[in-house]
């Protein structure tokens, strides 16, 4: 199947199927006590999230509380700094908490109240979507477990700081290489165990079905909005949409407003410090079809098979896997997926902050990198950047690797 073989009016129908499936893509791939609790929750999601009631309380939230519609930045300094591509940005980093990932996270936890859940139980690697669902869950009322490797609770000090002042219940998980593929497991563990109180939410359009889906539907309000701006703004649609991968959901939101127009869609990966396996984290590019965390993707292994050591300057990008969805995306050739180094990143944030005022999530920043080399490459036309987050948090980091350039 190609790009073309695919009818994409009615693509959010069919992708994915009621199996989870985005072609090979997907599924469920976890214990039968798991299976029972997912179950439950595709149930739910499908039932609840055609309600009006459901779709209006959604609707106020972002609105009063998230600070939605988050605007489009004309990046006219940066636009005239590179030549004549106008660069855009979606301003997700003026989300309440800095970044994408409270759409989806307040998405599950209103899910979980519909639900009648006590709890939310959730992983962190870096501790933003740790932050993320602490606010989620003090908002709702809701306890809340973020299970954290002890390695990384002793990195990310400022997170576990902020998840504890929410309330949240920080454990530490100390098995193994003690980070994020360890927390995983055991927020799993726990969950299987207490999922009739309890509701998992995953961070990214990841792990089994229903999450790629749920999360990217409830991302996929950055894509529409942006959109409906774009054009408000320009009266054209533009002509390329970037985004920075991970797991994928700032990049599926984003996705998912424009997948049916006629607009180059392009997701930038993780080249960290070069190709050599263990020194990036680009595994669309450079990965094979496998399985891990419940889903089948395209994943970098090692030499057993098992997900393999990953690196890039950006934690939040420091993933084995993407989502299902953009492995599909990937091999339709729907969206064309491609590398930008620790390097260029670093370049693009300072240029953005010192030509925008905008200091970017180093995240953000890949797709900042990307969008200025597609700018030179294309000469003409219009670029929308998804700008993911904000910098805050990565500025003491940067200084004492980097200092000022
Ligand atoms: C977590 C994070 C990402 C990466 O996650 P995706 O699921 O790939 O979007 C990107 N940008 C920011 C600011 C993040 O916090």
């Amino acid at each position: 199947m190609k790009y073309n073989e695919i009818e994409f009016d009615t693509y959010f129908k069919n992708y994915p199927d009621a199996n989870g499936y985005f072609g090979k893509y997907g599924g469920s791939y976890i214990s039968d006590d798991l299976k029972n609790a997912m179950a439950e929750i595709t149930e739910a999601y499908f039932t609840i999230c055609k309600s009006g009631k459901f779709i209006s309380e959604l609707r106020r939230i972002r609105k009063e509380f998230q600070g939605r519609p988050t605007p489009v930045s004309h990046l006219e300094r940066l636009s005239n700094k590179l030549g004549n591509v106008q660069l855009y940005a979606k301003r997700e980093d003026l989300n309440h908490t800095g970044a994408h990932k409270l759409n989806h996270c307040m998405g599950e936890v209103l899910l979980a109240k519909y639900m009648g859940k006590k709890k939310v139980i959730a992983e962190t690697g870096a501790g933003q979507h740790g932050v993320a669902m602490a606010t989620a869950a003090a908002y709702f009322g809701m306890e809340c477990d973020i299970y954290m490797g002890a390695v990384d609770i002793k990195k990310q000090a400022p997170n576990v700081a902020r998840m504890k002042i929410l309330g949240a219940n920080v454990v530490e998980v100390t098995d193994g290489l003690q980070t994020l593929k360890e927390a995983v497991d055991a927020a799993f563990a726990a969950y299987a165990k207490d999922y009739k109180n309890s509701i998992y939410c995953i961070g990214s359009v990841v792990g089994p079905h229903p999450f790629p889906m749920m999360v990217r539907d409830f991302q996929s309000v950055v894509g529409i909005e942006a959109r409906e701006q774009f054009v408000e703004m320009t009266g054209e649609l533009p002509d390329a949409v970037v985004a920075c991968v991970g797991g994928g959901s700032n990049a599926a939101g984003m996705f998912a407003g424009f997948l049916n127009y006629p607009v180059d869609i392009y997701g930038v990966e993780p080249l960290g410090r070069g190709t050599a396996l263990g020194d990036h984290a680009a595994s669309l590019t450079y990965g094979t079809e496998g399985v891990m965390h419940g889903f089948n993707s395209i994943m970098l292994k090692d030499e057993n098979g098992d997900p393999a050591p990953v690196y890039s300057v950006a934690s939040g990008l420091d993933y084995p896997s993407s989502g299902p969805e953009h492995a599909f995306l990937h091999d339709l050739g729907r969206v064309k997926y491609d590398v930008i180094s620790d390097d260029e990143t670093i370049d693009a944030f300072f240029t953005l902050s010192r030509l925008e005022g905008i200091i970017p999530a180093i995240e953000s920043a890949h797709a900042v990198a990307y969008a200025m080399k597609l700018a030179e490459k294309m000469g003409k036309g219009s670029i929308l950047i998804n700008l993911s987050g904000r910098g805050d948090k990565d500025m003491d980091y940067i200084i004492e690797r980097y200092g000022i350039r």
